[in-house]
């Protein structure tokens, strides 16, 4: 039988700086239901990532460590498949962090299409936080030193995973031996959820998302206003199913896409109302949430239960980052004064 340490790895991680969304759960969390059982599984609660935009509030950071955990659990990760852990209380990932600021230079990180979306997004100009444009490094060592090879996440993560790799390419050249595996990212066939505005991704800082933990009248007031086609004033008129959050929405949630494939041919012709496509959407993340939020209260009456499970979960991956992060000095040859 294999072992646990046999398994392949996971590595994810979210962000403490609000409670987890719907483009979470499709984007992300449905992947790492799934690899739970055939992948030894780490999911990082990114504390210190999350400071390198909201330094302002750090208390906002720390609170949602709790709560993301609280997330986690509800959806149905399972501490016995996977382990839950808190990036600020693992040193081997800041001083891997501080390694590989070393072999990433400045023009690389400004290339980072993601970054330099989230840049304009945060109204960043030379005022940025050294740290926010640093944060791919950061996740580089995340990453690697979890050795993980397979990297469930939403699109606009591809280009962490690419240069997070190139570092990796970087270290082992220097090494003379593969001592870090490369990863590779697992996006899902939704890629990225618009927010309910239709305007961009649905994120915990934009105000358009609709949280896991969301109550039924939040989510209806949410589907409620959610974007759909200008142009269709009345029922009857011919719609436009682009950009209809709508339907986006029901393309990610809905069991049945045959259903939805003749509701959009019908909004297309004319003759469908928004209320009608609405109602549906609603009808369904009642059911997919309910449980979630249900298990989530249950979970929210038993704080030390959650509590032991990151603490655990840290502790064992305290160890398996510092073993990294002692492999990788022993193949450079650095950082090694006063060791054996
Ligand atoms: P923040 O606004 O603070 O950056 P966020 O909502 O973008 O928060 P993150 O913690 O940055 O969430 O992202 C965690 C993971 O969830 C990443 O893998 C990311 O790709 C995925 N993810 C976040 N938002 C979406 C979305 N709308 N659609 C698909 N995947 C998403
Ligand atoms: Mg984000």
């Amino acid at each position: 039988m294999a072992t646990p340490r046999d398994l392949p790895v996971v590595l994810t991680g979210d962000r403490t700086t609000g409670p987890l969304h719907l483009g979470h759960y499709v984007g992300s969390l449905k992947s790492r239901l799934a690899l739970q059982d055939s992948h030894r599984q780490f999911l990082l609660l990114a504390d210190a990532q999350a400071l390198t935009d909201n330094a302002d509030d750090p208390g906002r950071i720390a609170r949602h460590v709790i709560e993301v955990a609280l997330d986690y659990l509800a959806v149905g990760i399972d501490p016995g498949k996977s382990v839950v852990c808190v990036q600020s209380r693992l040193p081997a990932l800041a001083e891997l962090t501080v390694l590989y600021m070393n072999y990433v230079t400045v023009s690389r990180l400004e290339r980072n299409p993601t970054v330099k979306q989230e840049i304009v997004q945060r109204g960043f100009q030379r005022d940025i936080p050294a740290g926010f444009l640093c944060y791919p490094v950061a996740q580089a060592a995340d990453i690697t030193a979890f050795k993980a090879e397979l990297v469930p996440v939403g699109e606009d993560q591809l280009p962490m995973i690419e240069q997070s790799n190139e570092i990796v390419r970087r270290i082992n050249r220097l090494a003379g031996r593969n001592v870090l595996p490369e990863a590779r990212a697992l996006v899902s066939s939704t890629g990225r959820l618009p927010g309910i505005d239709g305007q961009s991704k649905m994120s915990k800082s934009a105000g358009n998302a609709i949280p896991l933990s969301a109550s039924p009248d939040e989510i209806r007031s949410a589907v409620r206003a959610m974007f759909t086609d200008p142009g269709h004033l009345r029922a009857s008129d011919p719609g436009r199913v682009e950009g209809h959050v709508v339907f986006t929405y029901l393309d990610a949630f809905d069991e049945s896409p045959g259903e939805v494939e003749e509701l959009k041919a019908h909004y297309r012709r004319g003759g469908l109302g928004d209320v009608v496509l609405k109602g549906r959407l609603d009808a369904r993340l009642q059911v997919l949430l309910g449980p979630i939020r249900e298990r989530r209260a249950e979970l929210a009456r038993r704080p030390d239960f959650v509590m032991d499970v990151v603490r655990s979960g840290t502790e064992r991956a305290a160890a398996v980052t510092q073993e990294t992060l002692d492999e990788v000095r022993d193949a450079l040859g650095v950082f090694g004064f006063g060791r054996a």
